[in-house]
């Protein structure tokens, strides 16, 4: 068996999506798994669909996501260059190009705009189709020769018989047969010297040792070409194995307006690297056992690509959330801080512990702008109805809260420690005297201190990061608040 060598094969035209970090993840997995290389290759022969920047964005997407590559653009490993623009320099494309034309499985094309406008087209999908009708097939050598030496443009075409059928593998879909006829004649090598993208990875993939290719399923429909190519060249074609879609909650294909379909949109939402590594590589595949918490070198270990799954992954943002909340419970403290603090910090301008704040959250939240929701409180108690002092189980009601919280006042007014520990003792004494349970009197503490009835911590962890100060003047604030509420009521 030869190594196993994969590779990722963008082209720069934009963000790295979903799909394209689920295909990269999938092929480094089964390289890693299998003690083999992973390759990057820079796919940038469409100088049309190039966008400036984006072969940034895929090293830093691959380097990020923890995506090692073994050779590329950037790490030689023999078999460079790893930028196909650059490979085109040595004449590559064309040698092989020429090499079909002499086998007589490719041709040279002269037809002009006009003409091939003037072909028949037919409407798929809402595009216009062009079968090109094999004109130049035709063209003795010697008008060939006339014609290069004249300089007129020329693409360079695959030749695909008009009758049989051909019959490709893939992984996940097994044979697949076609008729020849629906195959159209597709250009190798274009009209500005450039290989196309279906030439170019071909060559390359076999030039490179590529043994397994992954990508998205919308690339099934020219794999017949390939296989051709490969069997023209007598290559033997790499393992194919084609993903199925990925699609929004509604089924339908993940898209820009989902608003989560690029990770670096899922990163500037807040969630983690690791989590969204971790979440993709199970779009699509599962492991044997019963378990989805797993991190990189456990994906590794047990990535088997046998286990992919053909059908459409639901992208669902909830599950992610979750999977990222159980990231955030697991991480180590100061690690934690040191994200959540710019996300506390903005929530608040007074000047509070943020480390006792992060450690109340850290496993509350899923992802870090959740703290928000959880912490705006400390900068000050919202609005909020008095009858959420009424509370059954407590046997709280607006009248006892405002009875207890006047008693606690002027002990909470006399205790200098401030700390969770003391003011929970305070507490416990008082309803020991008083004879009443517990929630008695930390529910009418922690709602006056807070104006919530869901806090990321008790009564006296939230007085502890209020301090004395603050926290006696909310409860005064909410002595008149329920005494004004009742008078009213009266
Ligand atoms: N350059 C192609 C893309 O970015 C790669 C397809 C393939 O992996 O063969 O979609």
């Amino acid at each position: 068996m030869s190594k196993v060598r994969t590779r990722y094969a963008p082209s720069p035209t934009g963000k790295m999506h979903v799909g394209n970090l689920r295909s990269a993840l999938y092929e480094f997995l089964i390289a890693k798994h299998a003690g083999g290389e992973f390759m990057l290759r820079i796919e940038d022969t469409d100088q049309e669909r190039f966008v400036e920047g984006a072969t940034e964005i895929i090293y830093r997407t691959l380097d990020q996501a923890g995506l090692k590559h073994d050779e590329g653009p950037d790490r030689d490993g023999g078999y460079g260059p790893y930028v196909q623009s650059e490979r085109m320099k040595s004449g590559i494309y064309m040698k092989y190009a020429k090499e079909l034309v002499e086998r007589g499985e490719a041709y040279y094309c002269f037809c002009d705009k006009e003409r091939l406008e003037s072909l028949k087209t037919e409407i798929v999908e809402g595009k216009e189709i062009m079968m090109y009708d094999k004109h130049c097939l035709s063209l003795s050598k010697e008008e060939i020769e006339a014609n290069l030496a004249a300089g007129t443009p020329f693409v360079i075409r695959q030749n695909i018989p008009k009758e049989g059928t051909t019959t490709f593998h893939d992984e996940l879909y097994g044979d697949i047969t076609v008729e020849n006829a629906e195959l159209d004649d597709m250009i190798l090598i274009k009209s500005d010297g450039y290989p196309t993208y279906n030439f170019a990875n071909v060559v390359d993939d076999h030039t490179m040792n590529i043994t397994h290719v992954v990508r998205g399923n919308e690339y099934l429909s020219s794999s017949p070409k390939y296989q051709r190519l490969y069997d023209a060249f007598g290559w033997e074609s790499p393992v194919y194995i084609h993903l199925p879609l990925i699609t929004d909650e509604n089924h339908k294909k993940l898209s820009k307006r989902s608003g989560h379909a690029s990770f670096e949109d899922l990163i500037e939402q807040g969630f983690l690297t690791e989590a969204v590594v971790n979440y993709i590589a199970l779009l699509g595949w599962s492991p044997d056992e019963n378990r989805e918490i797993f991190t990189l070198e456990e994906l590794i270990r047990d990535f088997d690509y046998h286990r992919i799954s053909k059908s459409p992954a639901v992208f669902d943002i909830v599950k992610l959330k979750w999977m990222n909340g159980e990231y955030l419970k697991a991480m180590d403290f100061d690690k934690f801080f040191e994200m959540a603090e710019p996300y506390i910090r903005k929530c608040l301008t007074k000047e509070y512990d943020l480390k006792k704040i992060a450690a109340m959250v850290k496993t509350r939240i899923e992802i870090f702008p959740d703290i928000a929701d959880h912490i705006d409180f400390f900068e000050e108690v919202p609005e909020y109805d008095c009858a959420m002092y009424a509370h059954k189980k407590m046997k709280t009601t607006p009248e006892s809260s405002l009875e207890v919280l006047k008693e606690l006042i002027p002990i909470f007014e006399n205790q200098e420690d401030y700390s969770n520990d003391a003011l929970y003792e305070t507490l416990c004494n008082y309803v020991a005297d008083k004879g009443c349970k517990n929630g008695y009197a930390m529910w009418p503490v922690r709602t006056a201190v807070s104006g919530k009835q869901m806090t990321p911590g008790g009564a006296t962890e939230l007085m502890e990061v209020l301090g004395k100060e603050e926290s006696l003047s909310r409860l005064r604030t909410a002595v008149d608040k329920l005494t004004a509420d009742l008078a009213n009521k009266e």
